[in-house]
């Protein structure tokens, strides 16, 4: 698909209850489309097996973490899960400024407050198609203790509950399809009057015909 430069990017924020498949959402999103930038968060919770620093996270101490708030490092940040997560302010900022998209996995603290710092922000809430289909995803990572897995779960009928505060609701039963079905959300935001570069210099093609 051809597509213009943007004069200004924006962010899509993809929120939901752990275990629904925000990271394997992102992940596949991001091989599929070369343009998308992710914005990679900090945190102080210990790494995944498999987990890369500076891929998946930055993984900071809490010292590091702190420091980073007082020096106004973060577009948000708050406790998930009894661990710190911040959203880096530079790069977002950046990225849009360059024209760009970045996408974040973050949780509905999160979202609500770069919602309200960053009002052009794109909101999307996904589902797992169950409450078994959800304990079995998080049983299945096996990356977390029981009672981490518990705690998430407890905590998923809150984040469920945000859900119409969003944008776009996709359910994420088969990955493929509820990648098409983002991918179909990003297209139409991108193609936003709002976003596009509307002086001459950017249409050649229409200049040429006036001529
Ligand atoms: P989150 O980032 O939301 O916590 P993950 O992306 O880590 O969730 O996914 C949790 C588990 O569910 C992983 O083991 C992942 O492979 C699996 N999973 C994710 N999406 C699907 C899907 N559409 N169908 C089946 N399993 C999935
Ligand atoms: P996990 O530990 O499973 O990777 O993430 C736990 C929760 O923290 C998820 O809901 C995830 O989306 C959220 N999260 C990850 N990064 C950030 C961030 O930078 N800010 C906020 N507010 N939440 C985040």
């Amino acid at each position: 698909m051809s597509a213009r430069k943007l004069s200004q990017g924006f962010a899509v924020i993809f929120s939901a209850p752990s275990g629904a498949g925000k990271s394997t959402v992102c992940r596949k999103l991001l091989q599929k489309n070369r343009n998308l930038r992710f914005s990679i968060s900090c945190t102080t919770r210990a790494p995944r097996p498999g987990e890369r620093d500076g891929k998946d996270y930055h993984f900071l101490s809490l010292e590091e973490f702190k420091r980073k708030i007082h020096r106004d490092e973060f577009l948000e940040w708050a406790l998930v899960h009894d661990h710190y997560y911040g959203t880096p302010k530079r790069f977002f900022d950046d990225t849009l400024s360059d024209g760009g998209i970045v996408i974040l996995a973050i949780d509905v603290q999160g979202a609500h407050s770069i919602r309200r710092k960053r009002p052009q922000t794109v909101t999307v809430f996904l589902l797992p198609p169950s409450w078994r289909s959800l304990r079995e995803r998080l049983q299945g990572r096996r990356a977390d203790a029981k009672e981490v897995v518990e705690r998430r779960l407890a905590n998923a009928k809150g984040e469920l509950s945000q859900a119409r505060y969003y944008d776009y609701l996709v359910v994420n039963d088969n990955l493929a399809e509820a990648v098409s079905q983002i991918e179909a959300v990003i297209t139409a935001e991108r193609l936003r009057v709002g976003r596009q570069d509307l002086s001459l210099d950017g249409l050649p093609d229409l200049a040429a015909g006036r001529r």
